[in-house]
């Protein structure tokens, strides 16, 4: 029986894996749920799942989830704040923690569960694009695994060999292809994008998700952030990893290899797939997702990205051959800008505007330790915020 903890379990991510858990109660047991703020949601977890620790973002949040949950006479210790998000990922109760906090509030618990050794089941990609290199060394010297959940890298770690982490040249791989479905503003005219409205952003054709990363696969920062993601995951450079629009999102990336075949991996659109798939991994288990059915999806298009109409795209690349803190300073730059246009204080072209302005402002300078990481954080935050009110 494993023991899982689930950061942001009341996200997107947080229910498709609940949902997985739930049809292998033979398998898989919940240690500890966390919410931010959506306390009614947890409750209704709690009551569901049964786990032995809820954490929640204030005081005031404990309180009230404390009083929902004594109403049903439960056993679930109730806790706030970062450092029982972080003992949570790293008790030595836990198998597994799935990183499911969306934006840099995830990173030190997921960095708490690295350096404990657990396995990692990665959806929080700021995490790994703010500290890369720090969060990979914690796992190396922990022993601990970590598990793509984000549908492209999953995708390509299901398509790589098993030992690819020794050497790309070794394996033969010759390069890897994210595939993006372009949002919900592929074909718009690029001319009224300045226009778009918060619910247009959010309404992604395909995938059903959380708000600021539907408006990051909008502007394709997601993509960008995911080929930052790829690099550290799979060890390669910039230059060898690729971007293709794929607007039926059935294949979820693929790995060319040297001797010119090219693997993929197809599915519906549905992230309990590669939930369970980390979750079980060698193993295979029901995901309460279907196969797919080609001939109903009749065709499969794909295109170029055009860096015009998606200048997120190359400001991420640029970001990652910078290096250093230029991942973290892009990463915090756009969670403000994101939150600004959801909130209707800047409009949809300002959001690659601001990012490119506080990257511009702030030369990239090396990370040596996750304090400087998070220090790097909060300049870019701070700037973005001054420019927005500017
Ligand atoms: P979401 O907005 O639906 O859920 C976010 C969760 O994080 C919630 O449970 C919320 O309570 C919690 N949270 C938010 N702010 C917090 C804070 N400051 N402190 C602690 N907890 C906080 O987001 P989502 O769509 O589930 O995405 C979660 C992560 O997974 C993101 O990093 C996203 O990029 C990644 N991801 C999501 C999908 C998807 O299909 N939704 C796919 C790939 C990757
Ligand atoms: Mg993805």
């Amino acid at each position: 029986m494993q023991q899982i903890t689930i950061l942001g379990s009341t996200g997107s991510i947080g229910v498709s894996t609940l949902d997985v858990l739930a049809r292998h109660p033979d398998r898989y047991a919940v240690y500890a749920l966390t919410a931010q703020q959506r306390v009614e949601e947890l409750a209704q977890q709690c009551i569901r799942h049964a786990p032995k620790i809820a954490v929640v973002g204030t005081a005031e949040a404990a309180q009230t989830l404390k009083g929902l949950l004594a109403a049903h006479g439960l056993q679930t210790r109730v806790e706030y704040g970062e450092a029982a998000l972080c003992a949570v990922s790293s008790a030595a109760e836990c198998d597994a923690v799935m990183a499911a906090i969306v934006g840099a509030a995830g990173l030190a618990p997921t960095l708490a569960a690295a350096h404990a050794g657990k396995k990692i089941l990665l959806a929080n990609k700021e995490a790994l694009v703010m500290s890369g290199p720090l969060l990979m060394q914690a796992v190396e010297v922990s022993g601990a695994v970590l598990m793509p959940i984000d549908s492209e890298h999953n995708a390509i770690f299901q398509c790589m060999p098993s030992d690819y982490r020794r050497s790309p040249e070794q394996c033969g791989i010759e390069k890897i292809l994210l595939t993006a479905s372009g949002g919900p503003f592929l074909h718009r005219e690029v001319d009224t994008l300045d226009r778009v409205t918060p619910a247009e952003a959010v309404a992604h054709p395909n995938w059903s998700m959380g708000r600021k990363i539907s408006v990051d696969s909008a502007t394709m920062m997601n993509k960008g952030l995911e080929v930052i993601e790829a690099h550290w995951l799979f060890n390669l450079p910039a230059e060898r990893i690729e971007v293709v629009i794929h607007p039926q999102s059935v294949i979820h990336s693929m790995v060319s290899y040297v001797d010119g075949s090219m693997l993929a991996q197809l599915g519906n659109p549905d992230m309990r797939t590669p939930i369970a798939h980390a979750l079980a991994y060698p193993e295979r288990i029901v995901s309460g997702v279907g196969g797919v059915d080609l001939t109903a999806i009749g065709k499969l298009a794909f295109e170029r990205p055009d860096l015009q109409r998606f200048p997120c795209l190359k400001l991420a690349y640029d970001a990652l051959n910078a290096g250093g803190s230029a991942p973290a300073i892009l990463n915090a730059a756009n969670e403000i800008a994101v939150q600004a246009f959801l909130d209707g204080r800047i409009g949809f072209r300002m959001i690659d505007q601001l990012i490119a302005r506080v990257l511009n402002a702030l030369p990239s300078c090396p990370i040596a330790n996750i304090d400087a990481v998070f220090e790097q954080d909060r300049c870019a935050r701070d700037l973005a915020l001054s420019f927005i009110e500017s």
